[in-house]
């Protein structure tokens, strides 16, 4: 279907307030269930970055004198925006993406919902009066943006991951340079192209498309920079936070994930099984809190394995683009190769296939819904993050197992099980060591929430009241001779 508005899919970059047009080197972006050539980005590099860096840092000033409401204005514009073209930017979406249209939409839409939040929470900014040590002092905290930000962006998520970071800087009264995936940089540019008619004022919001390593290099060595703020690999956020070290940066890194998702015996066996569709197979199990390992209790664990196989065989794999598709293609080849792997290693150690495991007749990156069972702790897929459509089950029988088992993982972003006895669901709720928990619910995203990991996962929370202080530092006046 042609777009409404075609000026959304812009082959060019917003850099300083410039559009900077795609020229002969550029970046070929292709549509990963066709193959086919979608358009093409350009190509820049350090020298592009400092420019954006530093129109930042020249826009942010008059930026943080507005007041909180004239910010949340525009980003109130920007949101309505966002929500009128949202057919034309979930179109791109699953163009350069691959996720099937409805759940592009629903992307969309979650991600102007950062928007519209982080448009109130300008206005909630709030510091402290303290009570003085001192008879003639008192004691003041007040909250200042950090200034200029740079953001860093993954393919999973080619428009909620930017908004979640860009609309509260924006609204802390920072300003901010984006480097977004180069696989999908077409839904950051549409996102830039909005906020310019939005009427955000020139240099605030930049997006650079090109090398990872040459504009990586300059946001994390720049001295003008305060933070970093990167949603992506482990390997990759660590490599940053070392970058970052000589300027000493504020560090926000949404990094991977191994999450486990614990089907008790006294779980609702079909709510349990909706749950593990929504969150071991949204997006085709690539975002970071998709359930990587499925532990199921033996009182359950055979009925769990064939009434998850049964309704993933009622799901159409395909084109995005077509209305009825629930599982678009992987992104490259790589994903596909690393899926593979994981089910060779583990049916190599002992486990069954139930259904999938095999490439899909469609071709190309598409894959079949996988459910293997007989998983243990030994196998490739128990340690590292699949990042594809697998559902590895392991059989458990004791709570105190299962909650060691779950935490034996050196991340700890998200986490979900299925109980319905109340004490049992306080203490393992209690007991994981993840940022997030799940409940009787495989879905735990919003922006009212706050969203993030401990241990390799990484640093910071997005989203929620807690976001924007992110973007914030806190300053102590200190008021004598009262
Ligand atoms: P993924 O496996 O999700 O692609 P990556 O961590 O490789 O995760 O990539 C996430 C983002 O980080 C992408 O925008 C990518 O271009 C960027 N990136 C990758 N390597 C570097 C690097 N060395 N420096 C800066 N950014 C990088």
């Amino acid at each position: 279907m042609p777009l409404r508005d075609p000026g959304l899919l812009k082959e060019a970059n917003l850099v300083g307030g410039q559009w900077i047009a795609a020229g002969d080197n550029a970046i070929a972006v292709t549509n990963p269930a066709t193959g086919a050539v979608l358009g093409r980005v350009p190509s820049l590099g350090a020298a592009e970055a400092e420019a954006a860096i530093e129109a930042a840092r020249d826009a942010q000033i008059g930026w943080a004198a507005k007041t909180a409401k004239e910010r949340s204005v525009i980003l109130r514009r920007w949101y309505e925006l966002v929500v009128e073209n949202a057919d034309d930017l979930a179109e791109i979406l699953t163009l350069e993406q691959g996720k099937p249209l409805a759940e592009a939409r629903g992307e969309i839409l979650y991600g102007a919902s950062f928007i519209e939040w982080f448009a109130e929470e300008a206005r909630r900014v709030y510091g402290d009066v303290i009570p003085g040590h001192q008879a003639d002092k008192r004691i003041v905290v007040i909250k200042q943006p950090v200034g200029v930000v740079a953001a860093i962006t993954p393919w999973n998520f080619p428009n909620a991951m930017i908004t979640r970071k860009v609309a509260p800087a924006l609204a802390a009264g920072c300003s901010i340079v984006l480097k977004p995936a180069s696989q999908t940089p077409f839904s950051a540019i549409a996102l830039a192209v909005l906020a310019e008619r939005a009427g955000l004022p020139a240099g605030l919001f930049s997006v650079v498309t090109g090398s990872a390593r040459a504009i990586g290099a300059v946001m994390t060595g720049s001295q003008i920079v305060r933070k970093l703020t990167f949603t992506g690999s482990t390997e990759i956020g660590i490599e940053l936070m070392r970058q970052c070290a000589p300027t000493v940066k504020k560090l926000a890194l949404e990094l991977g994930g191994n999450a486990p998702f614990i089907v008790f015996d006294d779980a609702d066996l079909d709510a349990a099984v909706e749950g593990a569709i929504i969150s071991k197979f949204r997006n085709n199990g690539q975002t970071c809190v998709c359930a990587n390992r499925l532990y199921v209790q033996a009182g359950v664990y055979d009925a769990f394995a064939q009434k998850l196989a049964e309704a993933l065989s009622k799901l159409k794999v395909g084109n995005g683009l077509e209305e009825s598709t629930v599982f678009g293609p992987l992104i490259d080849d790589a994903a596909v190769a690393k899926v593979e792997e994981h089910i060779a290693d583990a049916m190599g150690k002992g486990a069954s296939l139930v259904s999938g495991g095999k490439r899909h007749a469609l071709g190309g990156t598409f894959f079949e819904p996988t459910v293997l069972t007989g998983v243990t702790g030994t196998m490739a897929i128990a340690r590292e993050e699949t990042f594809g459509p697998v559902a590895p089950l392991f059989r458990f029988k004791e709570d105190s197992e299962v909650v060691a088992a779950a935490n034996d993982t050196e991340f700890g972003l998200a986490s979900y099980f299925y109980t319905k006895d109340l004490a049992r669901a306080w203490k393992v709720g209690e007991a994981l060591e993840y940022g997030m928990v799940g409940i009787n619910t495989g879905l735990i995203s919003t922006a009212e929430a706050p969203f993030g990991g401990v241990k390799l996962s990484g640093l910071g929370r997005e989203g929620s009241r807690y976001g924007i202080e992110e973007f914030t530092e806190m300053k102590y006046l200190c008021f004598g001779g009262i």
